[in-house]
């Protein structure tokens, strides 16, 4: 059986060199994530036709995840790039400084001292130095060092319980969006979501750029916990983004909060990616502790769609030994018989997609059905199969490319180029031959196969079929 989780990998100086790309492809990666906090719009470009290169020739579909960079709020540079502060020391941030030094340091975002207030506390770094707010004067937020450190340029500062006024989207985030749409981008990941207004926003964005991406919010702050229905509801998928997330709610909540995440997003139909510090220790080492494999392998039992690596790939000594550790976990946790992540959910149908999806998956797992082959145009009532959370592997076959690389994270769901053809039963012998030809079913296994009728006319599928793999050829 193909393993039904799929692999995000970041890419970045680790991940660059072609073979070494060709390697991680072959290792599992299902989608690559470009994170647009880094690089040039050239810089990306080049990454992106480099990766649909190696994968045509290695006859595999790899999505594309462009994550903007949001508004991340970080400090300015110090004069010799680097301070250590001191437990107790003052320290200043102020908006209008320009090159820091040990008793201040510049920022981003002016509107900084007006969010924040006499008591908070300001993680920076992702909270290895926490500062206590003593006053506010001004561009000036004078504070008190409570943890200290070496801090360096350009680190990013997030305040305990979140509240920070910046927007989601910033003009350079508009901007790349476009450039996201420009790129064919399958994904394209919002940082600091706060709304389901932020998503929508983001939408009209994308589509007035004529970009098809699934939107994925990255739910990091604070305020997106009390607004996660909404969010939900207004994204295609969300992602558990547990390295910011934890610095807003404190590390404790986080892994409560990824299983009602990933509840809420199969619940709502939405699909779920669960990422940061998944196998951080194959940053240095060929093989990861014992926790990071309990953790994937929770986040896997959970339900999640995908898990995803950032630094491990980007800036790591081990990309392709951590794709294929992930992969091996990912393959063993799946084997386990679980409510809600490997056995068939139940639910009720909102309409004929979902019914028929329902009904599929229903039927796949109930008899001795060895594979789902669904004909689909967009991918929408394969998602929803994806949501039952069936074992029976669902074949996604499509004629159009970006349907084919949109299904790479969707769980349980494995794409196949479909040439397309005329009639119902001549469509029926290909997804047949395909099948066959990769292992997946033998003749006389049975398969359900899913369809649009009338055939050949663009519209949702709504036919389901059960089949005996090669009985109705004649002989
Ligand atoms: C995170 O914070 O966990 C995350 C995935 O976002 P980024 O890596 O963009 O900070």
């Amino acid at each position: 059986m193909p393993r039904r989780t799929k692999i995000v990998a970041t890419l970045g100086p680790a991940s660059t060199d072609p073979a070494v790309l060709s390697r991680m492809i072959a290792a599992g990666m299902d989608v690559v994530r470009l994170n647009f906090s880094h690089g040039t719009p050239r810089e990306h470009e080049k990454q992106v036709a480099t990766v649909r290169r190696l994968a045509g020739k290695a006859g595999r579909a790899v999505g594309v995840l462009v994550d903007l960079q949001g508004p991340k709020i970080r400090i300015g540079r110090f004069q010799g790039d680097r301070v250590s502060l001191q437990p107790g020391q003052r320290f200043i941030l102020d908006a209008e400084c320009e090159l820091g030094d040990q008793a201040r340091v510049g920022l981003d975002y002016p509107n900084l001292p007006r969010d924040v207030h006499k008591g908070d506390t300001l993680l920076l770094d992702d909270g290895a130095i926490v500062l206590t707010v003593q006053d506010v004067k001004g561009a000036r937020i004078v504070t008190k060092v409570a943890v200290g450190g070496v801090l360096s340029n350009n680190k990013g500062i997030n305040r305990k319980g979140g509240g920070l006024s910046a927007p989601a989207l910033t003009g350079k985030d508009i901007e790349d969006i476009k450039l996201a749409a420009h790129l064919r981008a399958d994904f394209l990941g919002v940082s600091f979501a706060r709304s389901g207004e932020d998503m929508h926003q983001a939408r009209e964005l994308l589509q007035k750029a004529r970009g098809s991406a699934l939107l994925v919010a990255k739910i990091e702050r604070a305020e997106a916990i009390r607004a996660l229905e909404d969010i939900v509801d207004a994204s295609d998928a969300i992602m558990v983004a547990r390295g910011d997330l934890a610095v807003e709610v404190g590390d404790a909540a986080v892994p409560g909060l990824q299983k009602r995440m990933i509840r809420m997003s199969r619940d709502h139909n939405r699909l779920v990616i669960t990422a940061t510090q998944m196998m951080e220790s194959m940053m240095n080492h060929p093989s990861p502790t014992r926790a990071e494999v309990s953790d994937v392998a929770n986040a896997v039992l959970d339900g999640t769609d995908a898990v995803m690596l950032s630094g491990e790939t980007a800036a790591g000594r081990y990309p392709v030994q951590t794709i294929a550790a992930m992969a091996r976990v990912c393959e063993a946790a799946e084997e386990e018989d679980v409510p809600g992540a490997n056995r068939l959910r139940s639910g009720v149908p909102q309409d004929v997609e979902e019914a028929i999806g329902r009904a599929t998956m229903y039927t796949a797992s109930s008899l001795e059905i060895k594979a789902v082959a669904a004909m689909t145009q967009s991918g929408k009532t394969v998602q929803l199969m994806s949501r039952m959370a069936s074992p029976v592997p669902i074949y996604a076959l499509s004629s159009i490319t970006e349907t084919r690389r949109r299904v790479t994270l969707f769980r349980g769901v494995y794409p196949i180029k479909f040439k397309g053809a005329r009639d119902p039963e001549r469509a029926l012998h290909m997804a047949e031959d395909e099948l066959l030809k990769r292992g997946a079913v033998k003749q006389g296994d049975f398969i359900v196969l899913t369809i649009g009728e009338p055939f050949g006319k663009a519209g949702g599928t709504n036919t389901m079929k059960i089949v005996k793999v090669g009985e109705h050829r004649k002989p």
